[in-house]
């Protein structure tokens, strides 16, 4: 990583549930100033961590969208192997945890799943016990949810369907440079409202081609997310630096193909014409007076 951008944002996986070698479970990871904060932790967000080389325990938040487990089945990862004495785990103060409604319970649980782990390490390897522990923060309204050496983190609820709730995005402000990164939503206004001004607008995206539209579950699937066509619609109003996707739904079946990544800019470029990357895993872009963009 170079050292002269200050503000990063890193998709750690773009993935969705499918267990996909290349593109792992819904994780972000935000670097500004001396901060690192992960939005949601999905299958492998432990893995990219490391081949960034980031100890998994120098994470100072982990902020999560909503409670479908793509998003969140990577904590007790991110949470238990953070704490290993070993240079990739290291945390010695408390797993720090901002969610909406929810946190609290998903956190306790996770305690009592993983007591016998915790009982065993802390004898028998003398981790410190204020390392494991949670202190969790939640929300139930659009707002400030974290504010520390320069960085703001503004949680705003979006719309990921009528009984998939709660479901919030987050924009992220460092050194009067804007993230914004929308969670798992089909098109909602609140998306533009806090995209207004952002350097980096990060939107999750579901398509099919069009025979597949006609299966009930592929309706269903696509009415909780933003077609490509929608997801365009929102970066022409927000026009932001850069616009990118992540969450990359490609729905198929046994006989039709998923739409190619071609397809989805094309239905994008039906609404949208600014600058557009669709995002894949440890995919980094450092928001200075431009955007860079970096694969690792
Ligand atoms: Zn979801
Ligand atoms: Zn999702």
């Amino acid at each position: 990583m170079t050292d002269e951008c200050d503000f990063r944002v890193t998709l750690l996986g773009t993935g969705v549930p499918v267990p996909s070698p290349e593109r792992f479970g819904p994780s972000t990871l935000i670097e500004a100033g001396d901060q690192k904060l992960l939005i949601d932790a999905g299958r492998g967000a432990t893995i990219r961590l490391y081949q960034l080389k980031v100890p998994i325990g120098r994470i100072d938040a982990l902020l999560l969208t909503h409670y479908h487990s793509d998003h969140t089945c990577g904590i007790p990862d991110v949470w238990l192997t953070g704490w290993l004495e070993s240079y990739f785990g290291t945390r010695k103060t408390p797993f720090r945890v901002i969610g909406p409604t929810g946190a609290v319970t998903l956190m306790s649980h996770l305690e009592q799943a993983y007591a016998a782990d915790i009982k065993i390490r802390a004898a028998d390897e003398k981790l410190p016990l204020e390392g494991i522990g949670i202190s969790v923060t939640e929300y139930e309204r659009d707002g400030v949810v974290y504010e520390k050496n320069g960085v703001k983190v503004v949680a705003f609820e979006v719309d990921h369907g009528d009984v998939i709730k709660p479901a919030y995005g987050y924009r992220i402000e460092f050194g009067g440079r804007v993230a914004v990164i929308s969670g798992d939503t089909r098109y909602n206004p609140n998306v533009i409202k806090y995209g207004a001004g952002a350097d980096l607008l990060v939107h999750e995206v579901a398509a099919a081609r069009p025979e597949l539209m006609k299966e009930a579950y592929v309706q269903r699937i696509i009415g909780h997310h933003a077609t490509p066509r929608e997801a365009g619609l929102v970066f022409a109003v927000t026009k932001p630096k850069l616009a990118a996707f992540t969450h990359v739904v490609q729905l198929a079946s046994d006989r039709i193909p998923p739409p190619t990544l071609d397809d989805m800019v094309a239905e994008t470029r039906q609404t949208y014409d600014g600058p557009l990357q669709i995002g894949q895993d440890l995919m980094c872009f450092e928001i200075g007076e431009r955007i860079t963009v970096r694969c690792y």
